[in-house]
């Protein structure tokens, strides 16, 4: 069973308006370091095409379920097996007799290629037969950690979706819309780091945690760390807990969040009026360790 819990948001919303417009293309290479949120996003579309529940997808009616824990006689999943460090022609051998068949189901099969980067050449140029053929009704995704170790030609015949490159420019909108210039956005670009030390944060507060405290004194170093835009980085700090507070505040977790997102607010304007920042980290973490 598929764990869905990270899925490309955007990404997933551009092959689900593909879909809706009927113009969902044959085949697509999704690029992400994170091949698990890649993974999941194919795996979104396609139970939001095979849904049969009323909000879809829903990912717990009978189709989504069986498509989840890979039961769905539609959709095909090839991944390396264990202990193997490639996908052998072997494993893309069978879908050219699926290509022969009719879908079961729906109007069309999925095959889902797991660590496409790791497809041997006689492998991918079989693979590049199946991609050749437009007319049969399958939509082929790709999955890849790596664009470099993807064949051109396979390239060229797939649509590539770079999840990396729109979590960026989406990560920027959110900046400037919470009051950041473009300046101060260019000032936190490599921010790993921060991000993680922030989320650890977050969750230790929101679990009431009393290691908070010091996480946020890691925190404040981190910051401080910065070669450049010290403000900048705090204000970022605010942004991203605001950020998870939201998230959690959609889930329906709503008193708890609500109560978080107040706090920030305090904060923001403490630190706004030179309250310093670690001051105001210290705040947080002995607020929320009751
Ligand atoms: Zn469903």
């Amino acid at each position: 069973m598929l764990d869905l819990k990270q899925i490309g948001a955007s990404e997933f919303r551009q092959l689900k308006q593909a879909q809706d417009r009927g113009q969902l293309s044959h085949a697509y290479l999704l690029l992400s370091s994170d091949e698990v949120e890649a993974l999941n996003t194919a795996y979104w579309l396609i139970c939001y095409v095979n849904c049969t529940g009323e909000k879809k997808p829903d990912g717990t009616c009978p189709a989504c379920r069986r498509i989840l824990a890979g039961n769905h006689p539609d959709v095909f999943l090839i991944d390396t097996e264990e202990n193997k460090q490639s996908i052998a022609i072997d494993q893309i051998r069978p879908l050219k007799q699926e290509l022969a068949k009719s879908p079961l189901e729906g109007d069309r099969r999925y095959f889902v290629i797991n660590h496409a980067q790791k497809l041997t050449l006689p492998a991918a140029n079989a693979l590049l037969n199946l991609l050749e053929e437009p007319a049969a009704p399958v939509v082929t995704f790709l999955i890849a950690n790596n664009g470099g170790q993807i064949l051109p030609t396979i390239k060229s015949r797939t649509q590539i979706i770079n999840f990396s490159q729109q979590a960026a420019s989406s990560k920027d909108r959110l900046l400037l819309a919470n009051g950041m210039s473009q300046e101060e956005v260019d000032q936190v670009k490599s921010s790993q780091e921060v991000d993680q030390a922030v989320k650890f944060f977050y969750q230790e507060l929101r679990e009431h945690d009393s290691l908070a405290i010091v996480s946020a004194h890691q925190l404040a170093g981190l910051v401080k760390k910065q070669k450049q835009g010290t403000k900048a980085w705090e204000k970022y700090v605010w942004i991203l807990l605001k950020k998870w507070g939201e998230k959690d505040l959609e889930k329906g977790d709503c008193q708890e969040a609500a109560n978080f997102l107040a706090d920030l607010m305090r904060v923001d304007q403490m630190w706004q009026s030179n309250v310093g920042f670690l001051n105001n980290l210290d705040y947080l973490a002995l607020k929320w360790q009751q």
